[in-house]
């Protein structure tokens, strides 16, 4: 079986090739990034995705070495996201299993970025520690379901580091010249806020953001956000891992690209013997591929396919609500 992905959440327009037995035949990926200064805009977001759609659809297939002929299955991020830019995916998803009359699958995208770390790592039952752009959550499979341990209760921890970079003159995304210009900074200590098992991440930023304009030294801000919001996720994490008495913590989503994280998480799990381990760098963020898999693992559960004709997204569901029915 071969599956198609589309992925078009918020800032990428991705379509990834894989098969059955994981094996990625292609994976590529157009970004939309806003001007500087700017957070994306959704419909400008979504003009970038409509604008780049056929060309990343012709290079993914060339990139397989396939026909649409050749596709098994048509899987596309139904949700969550932002709904303009998912009815970009949701169109062409639908145009191409309807003309070469394929299954069409709905994936929710999150659970897609575990799915693609559990393929890659070969962890079994892990903790994850979901760090993406717009969420934050600590998860663990249970009775059909993956149950929320804690989250954050305002932003995710990618946008948090994005409006810092954006406020201070950085590209989006800012994730990776944080890291960078962390390597050479020191500790200034900003609020550290976990309630519980769930965490908020904007009053750091805000603080952050105030002592930059008082003169703090850029790297001494990135070293100490990254110091600061990556302890709050392992100490979450850990609990998590005492409470479920689980054996291994998986790291995923865009922030899971992040090294001093790994680092923070895999010191923790030596300590706690537990099994660590990071989803490949290159499907840590949003693409197709990690879509095209879910597909398969949804098709090959016994999931009905979705009717083109009323297929819809779904911008809002939470990870918790969703059916898991391959484990
Ligand atoms: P979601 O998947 O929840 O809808 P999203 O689409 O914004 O959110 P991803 O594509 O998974 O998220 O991740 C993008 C985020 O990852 C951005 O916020 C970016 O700054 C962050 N990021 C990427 N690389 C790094 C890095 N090396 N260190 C820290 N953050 C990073």
């Amino acid at each position: 079986m071969i599956s198609l992905g589309l992925e078009s959440t918020a800032h990428s327009f991705s379509i990834g090739i894989i098969t059955e037995k994981g094996k990625v035949l292609a994976n590529v990926t157009d970004m939309y990034k806003p001007p500087q200064g700017w957070g994306i805009e959704p419909m400008k977001a979504a003009q970038h995705h409509k604008k780049v759609a056929k060309e990343v659809l012709k290079k993914a297939l060339k990139e397989a070495r396939l026909q649409l002929k050749d596709i098994d299955i048509v899987s596309f991020s139904q949700g969550p996201g932002l709904a303009p830019c998912l009815h970009v995916g949701l169109n062409l998803a639908k145009e191409l299993a309807l003309k070469y009359n394929k299954p069409l699958m709905g994936v929710y995208h999150l659970i897609a970025h575990i799915e693609i770390g559990k393929l890659f790592t070969k962890t079994k039952d892990p903790i994850v520690t979901f760090t993406s752009g717009a969420n934050t959550q600590i998860l663990g499979f249970t009775e059909g379901r993956y149950r929320c341990f804690g989250e954050t209760m305002d932003i995710g921890i990618g946008n948090a580091l994005d409006k810092f970079g954006r406020e201070t003159g950085m590209e989006f995304p800012a994730g990776p010249r944080i890291e960078n210009l962390a390597k050479g900074g020191s500790y200034l200590e900003l609020p550290y806020v976990v309630k519980g098992m769930d965490l908020s991440f904007s009053g750091i930023i805000t603080d952050a953001l105030q002592k930059f304009k008082k003169g703090e030294k850029l790297e001494d801000l990135c070293f100490s956000l990254q110091e600061t919001l990556f302890a709050m996720l392992t100490e979450v994490t850990e609990r998590a891992l005492a409470h479920t008495g689980k054996s291994e913590v998986l790291l995923t989503g865009g922030v899971a690209a992040n090294s001093r994280l790994q680092d923070m998480l895999r010191i923790m799990c030596r300590e706690r013997k537990a099994k660590f381990a990071a989803v490949p760098r290159e499907f840590a963020g949003d693409c197709g591929a990690n879509i095209a898999w879910t597909g398969i693992l949804a098709c090959k559960s016994g999931r009905k396919p979705l009717n083109p004709a009323k297929a819809d997204i779904l911008p809002r569901q939470r990870t918790d609500e969703v059916e898991v029915a391959w484990l």
